[in-house]
């Protein structure tokens, strides 16, 4: 039995999975009289490809990966749950995660009645792995990390990241959702050959896609299979897949070194301000900012119709406000209604 055979739930394990009408015939032309679907032609009367081919094929060369190793989900928070649904036997396993983090993590793991042991990130939002690794027990299936790490902004090193896999022998998830604004690098490459590694990306951040709900998991063929086994048959739209299509092969700019420098220039001009206490270095398109007194700040941006997320109750990020980074006239419009601000 494989390590990562051993790890999976022994329903899954089992599991028969779905086969749908277009396992059996994915060819494109015939007479389909197999799937229950409307014979009136709109574009959209017949139910997506499951298996996604043209769409894991065009992210695959953009990747430079193999489509036995990519996932495609309803956003990354399908893999998310994905991964406690196979992983994490409810009510006896556990995971690990980073705190402060995404906090999908935490509701999925409830959602899915699985305990998650926090692991409080140091002030400076770096993360201590014999501490990570002394809170797992045998119970321990998954651990969760977040690089760049949502809300803190900062990207943990490689080697530190790639030392926790090599020691944890579980399923050791690494989401890259904020990767494309990062010069640290991603763990895609070693995700396809290194046992029990998940790496998370998304087309929601960078590539400008939150809209279509597209979320990509890259990690080895068995693990891959397994995904894909339990997903729901169509989790992806025609319509989503058509129009991601569309955007890709048209190559837009997505002015990423435009977000990464109004970022810069975010941080520098922030510090200046008299209630803003810290600005943290972010790898992100995000900055988290700890002012004076942040209910008050963000009530006052609210009011000037400039809507920001007020992290201050999230443990770790008292009196901290999370800034994305918008247009240059948007942050401009920020930068102006703080000018204004009387504390
Ligand atoms: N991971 C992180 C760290 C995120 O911040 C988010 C969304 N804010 C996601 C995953 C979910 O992304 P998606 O839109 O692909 O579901």
């Amino acid at each position: 039995m494989s390590r990562i055979t051993s790890l999976v739930r022994p329903n899954i394990a089992a599991l028969a999975p779905y086969s749908t009408a277009r396992d059996e015939y994915d060819g494109p032309l015939g007479i389909f009289l197999d799937a229950n679907e409307s014979p009136y032609q709109n574009g959209y009367n017949r139910y997506p490809d499951p298996h996604q081919s043209v769409l894991k094929d065009r992210l695959c060369t953009l990747k430079g990966i193999r489509k036995e190793n990519l996932f495609l989900g309803n956003g990354s928070d399908e893999a998310i749950d994905l991964v406690f649904r196979i992983f994490c036997e409810p009510g006896k396993d556990n995971a690990v995660i980073i705190s402060p983090s995404y906090g999908m993590y935490g509701v999925a793991a409830a959602i899915n009645d699985v305990e998650v042991r926090p692991v409080r990130l140091g002030d400076d939002f770096s993360l201590d792995s014999e501490k990570l690794l002394g809170t797992c027990d045998p119970r321990t299936k998954v651990i969760f990390l977040c690089s760049p790490n949502n809300p803190s902004g900062n990207a943990f090193p490689k080697g530190q990241l790639l030392d926790i896999c090599d020691r944890f022998p579980g399923i050791v998830v690494v989401d890259e959702a904020y990767v494309d604004f990062s010069e640290k690098g991603s763990l895609a490459a070693e995700a396809s050959s290194r046992e029990g590694l998940i790496v998370l990306q998304t087309l929601s951040k960078a590539r400008a896609m939150a809209g279509l709900r597209i979320g990509m998991a890259i990690s080895s063929p068995e693990i891959i299979r397994l995904m894909s086994m339990v997903k729901y048959p169509y989790n992806l739209s025609r319509a989503a897949m058509e129009k991601a299509m569309e955007f890709l092969e048209k190559k837009i700019d997505l002015q990423v070194d435009t977000i990464i420098n109004e970022r810069e220039r975010l941080a520098s001009v922030l510090l200046h301000f008299p209630f803003v206490r810290k600005v943290f270095p972010s790898d992100a398109n995000f900055l988290l900012t700890r002012v004076d007194d942040a209910d008050s700040l963000y009530g006052y941006l609210l009011d000037n119709g400039i809507i920001v997320r007020n992290r201050s109750r999230v443990p770790g990020c008292e009196g901290c406000l999370r800034l994305t980074v918008g247009l240059p006239g948007e942050n401009e419009a920020l930068l102006n209604a703080l000018e204004h601000y009387m504390v």
